[in-house]
């Protein structure tokens, strides 16, 4: 039977008189290959190592050419290499050939560093040998990470100036009418020391205006918070998934100790939701953030986000197994300016609630004390039309 894969060498064999000049050509072929680069045998024992893989590792191929591979890796991976190894051959079952996996490598200085480790199969007679393409991701995981720390900023910051703002002008904006029914009020005081008849009609007058102006500052309040609420809405079909996803990132950047393990359970995870995207990520990064900071003290800390559909509407539940809400924030929760933390501001559920009213929804939280938080909403499924 042909060898599918000869269509892969171009070299006449012709050319090879004997053994040491195909020795000489797949040396230089390790010399030459730009990934950290090892063949190892169906026992785990390395047979050949590339000069990337010298620079990367530290070693020389002399140090390690014949020594099972596990002296790269670090002590998790090495007490199980052997048996992945054996497993593999008897099952058949493929848990990282052909797949690729970042893994930590160890380096002949003891430093270990996250690669990524890609693994082709090659057979040969019977027996199998294994060849493994290693990259060092050291800086693509550094910029990830400074990548979401950026992200984290940038929401925290446009949502702190969004507020700023808006604390600013509603400061400036109702100063007036406050002033004035103050003004108003004063006088009307002041012309009940020794009223006269005439006197009682601009009493009634200066009470007349002070209510009118009182209610110019509900109207800039209701206002504002129109402004808040709808104001830059874009509502598009958004992959649900991937917002969540992006959410957990951020939400867990800057957390100091252990953090809580996110499962996330989608009913379908290529759902599409009507949703202005940032604003639904900025719900779930509160919320996420919320219960990983309540979560804190307890011992197997867990963050639930589930997601099912119903009659055209996605709804979303994140739940946590923390102490659940305080006392003096169950009955409404959702106010703005209560908090239990020392540097909290008490915005981000309320914001949450805005944000979430804006896209026709509403959402609501269920509280054990001890048992958790959950908080839940739903959003419309987008339709997706097909021609
Ligand atoms: P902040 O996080 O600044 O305190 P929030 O409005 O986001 O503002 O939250 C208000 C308060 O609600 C928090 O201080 C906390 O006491 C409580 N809270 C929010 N989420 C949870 C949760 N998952 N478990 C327990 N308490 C929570």
């Amino acid at each position: 039977m042909a060898d599918p894969l000869s269509d892969l060498w171009r070299v006449d064999t012709s050319d090879f008189q004997d053994s040491d000049s195909l020795q000489s050509i797949l040396t230089s072929i390790l010399r030459s290959v730009p990934d950290a680069m090892i063949v190892i045998d169906d026992s785990g024992v390395i047979m050949a190592f590339s000069l990337a893989a010298e620079t990367l590792f530290g070693y020389k191929a002399s140090d390690v050419v014949g020594k099972n591979i596990n002296c790269l890796m670090t002590e998790t991976d090495r007490v199980h290499h052997d048996q992945y190894i054996r497993n593999y051959l008897v099952t058949g079952e493929r848990q990282i050939i052909g797949i690729g996996r970042i893994v930590e490598a160890r380096l002949a200085n003891g430093d270990s560093i996250p690669v990524e480790l890609k693994i082709g199969e090659a057979a040969i007679g019977d027996r199998k040998l294994f060849t493994g393409f290693i990259r060092d991701i050291t800086e693509r995981q550094a910029n990830i990470h400074r990548i979401s720390e950026l992200q984290a900023e940038i929401g925290n910051f446009s949502r702190l100036s969004a507020v700023g703002t808006m604390a600013s002008a509603m400061a400036h904006e109702l100063n007036q009418p406050l002033t004035a029914v103050a003004n108003y009020l004063e006088a009307a005081r002041d012309m009940l020391d020794a009223p006269s008849a005439d006197d009682l009609a601009m009493v009634q007058e200066a009470l007349t205006a002070a209510a009118e102006q009182s209610i110019r500052a509900g109207q800039i309040v209701r206002r504002l918070r129109d402004y808040v609420s709808r104001g830059e809405l874009d509502l598009r079909p958004v992959d649900l998934k991937a917002v969540i996803d992006d959410a957990v990132t951020i939400a867990k950047v800057g957390i100091d100790g252990p953090l809580a393990r996110v499962v996330v359970r989608m009913e379908d995870p290529e759902v599409r939701v009507l949703a202005d995207r940032l604003q639904l990520r900025q719900v779930f990064a509160n919320l996420i953030r919320n219960a990983i900071e309540a979560l804190s003290e307890t011992e197997t800390p867990q963050i639930w986000i589930h997601t099912r559909h119903a009659d055209g509407e996605t709804a979303i539940q994140v739940r946590d197994n923390g102490p659940g809400l305080s006392e003096e924030l169950i009955h409404s929760p959702f106010d703005a300016f209560q908090t239990t933390k020392a540097n909290g501001m008490g915005l981000g559920l309320s914001i949450c609630q805005t944000i979430i009213e804006a896209h026709g929804s509403t959402i609501e939280v269920s509280s054990q004390p001890g048992a958790g938080a959950a908080f839940t909403f739903t959003l419309r499924t987008a339709i997706e039309v097909t021609e």
